[in-house]
């Protein structure tokens, strides 16, 4: 793992809004680190916390003090983590603090901390878990608010903060209403528009950005010592998340590439009962991570054929495809491939919004269609 801010990949702009607010000492009593899923939140929480925590006080973590040492673990007795957990029972949720996740979630928490400590892009989540629970909120009334014993630092990092129940949100707000010298929370979330104003408005909000694909690219390599082409084709396809493009290195790629080629023979054929066929898993069933992979692909494939036209073969991400890829570009380079691409990124979108699945595969076809067979 590389040492200090470089842990976090991209997101230059808030390592230096950190290090500028930890250098003059003008930190927030709480921010909110807000943005996409796998773009780094939890990475820019964990390591603004080993800085703040490292016994040499500057701006960056020294890696080999007692402190960075047990952070190594994310162990710190000043730091304490806070995410979804699974309920207990009716009658065991309205007794009161003591109130213990049972041995086997421990197990599960005790594993699932490991792994973040050795991967901070590792997302928490512990089976079962709907809710920040109260009694986490009450941990940190309780720790927030003692003094005294341990010095420090005490900082709280909110992973999830969205899984807030009311209750929760309420309790902590009353928290961050009365702020405590040397008592820092970190609050992270990929769904800011579900969380309470009241919450939001108490929080510096911090705005992460999408990884760019060079980013995502460059950390494919160094961490996963993926070849450049094949990090070049997931970065592609990992919409800005570092998480995702992870994910993507245990998927069959091939078995998608066959699927674009084949999905799009069909809506460019004669025979609607073949798109019907084709599309069968997309209309019956709720395949919609699988539907958003497809149309991924699908860019990709437009954008392939574009620099096919262009004449710059060797910038080709679907490399092993060459063959078909000349012969749809053969057929319809002439067409307006950029409406094309428009129309599966907005296509993207619509399925990223929810909208009804069957009804976005219908339209990006008809559209498509419209395109590609335009005189
Ligand atoms: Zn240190």
């Amino acid at each position: 793992m590389p040492s200090n801010w470089d842990r976090v990949i991209g997101q230059s702009r808030i390592k230096e809004t950190m290090r500028s607010a930890i250098a003059g000492g003008r930190l927030a009593h709480a921010y909110l680190l807000w943005g996409n899923a796998g773009v780094g939140k939890d990475a820019l929480a964990i390591e603004c916390a080993r800085v703040l925590l490292c016994a040499n006080g500057g701006t960056e973590a020294c890696g080999t003090c007692s402190s960075c040492r047990k952070m190594e673990s994310l162990q710190h007795p000043n730091l304490k983590l806070i995410y979804p957990l699974p309920g207990s029972d009716a009658k065991k949720a309205s007794s009161d603090e003591d109130d213990q996740p049972d041995t086997e979630v421990i197990d599960e928490i005790r594993r699932q901390t490991a792994e973040k400590a050795k991967d901070p892009y590792f997302h928490i989540d512990i089976p079962k878990a709907k809710f920040i629970r109260i009694p986490s909120i009450r941990d940190i009334r309780k720790q927030s608010s003692m003094s005294g014993a341990e010095t420090g630092k005490r900082i709280f990092i909110i992973f999830d903060a969205d899984a807030m129940n009311d209750e929760a949100a309420n309790a902590l707000l009353k928290v961050l209403e009365e702020p405590l010298d040397g008592v820092l929370f970190l609050l992270v979330t990929s769904r800011k528009e579900t969380m309470k104003q009241t919450i939001i408005s108490r929080c510096q909000l911090m705005q992460c950005a999408m990884l760019t694909d060079a980013e995502i690219v460059a950390a494919l390599m160094e961490r996963q010592q993926l070849p450049e082409r094949d990090a070049a084709m997931i970065a592609r396809l990992a919409n800005g998340s570092y998480t995702r493009a992870v994910e993507l290195l245990g998927t069959d790629i091939a078995q998608y590439r066959a699927d674009v080629v084949s999905f799009m023979r069909s809506i460019l054929g004669p025979s609607q009962i073949k798109i019907m066929e084709e599309q069968e898993e997309y209309l019956t069933g709720n395949k919609r991570d699988r539907a958003e992979q497809l149309l991924s692909m699908i860019l990709v494939w437009f954008r392939d054929t574009v620099v096919m036209r262009e004449g710059a073969r060797r910038h080709i991400l679907n490399a092993d495809q060459e063959g078909d890829l000349e012969r749809f570009t053969a057929r319809f380079g002439t067409k307006d491939l950029e409406a094309c691409m428009d129309v599966v990124e907005r296509s993207l979108e619509l399925l990223r919004r929810n909208v009804y699945l069957p009804l976005v595969m219908l339209s990006l076809t008809v559209q498509l269609r419209r395109i590609l067979h335009a005189k």
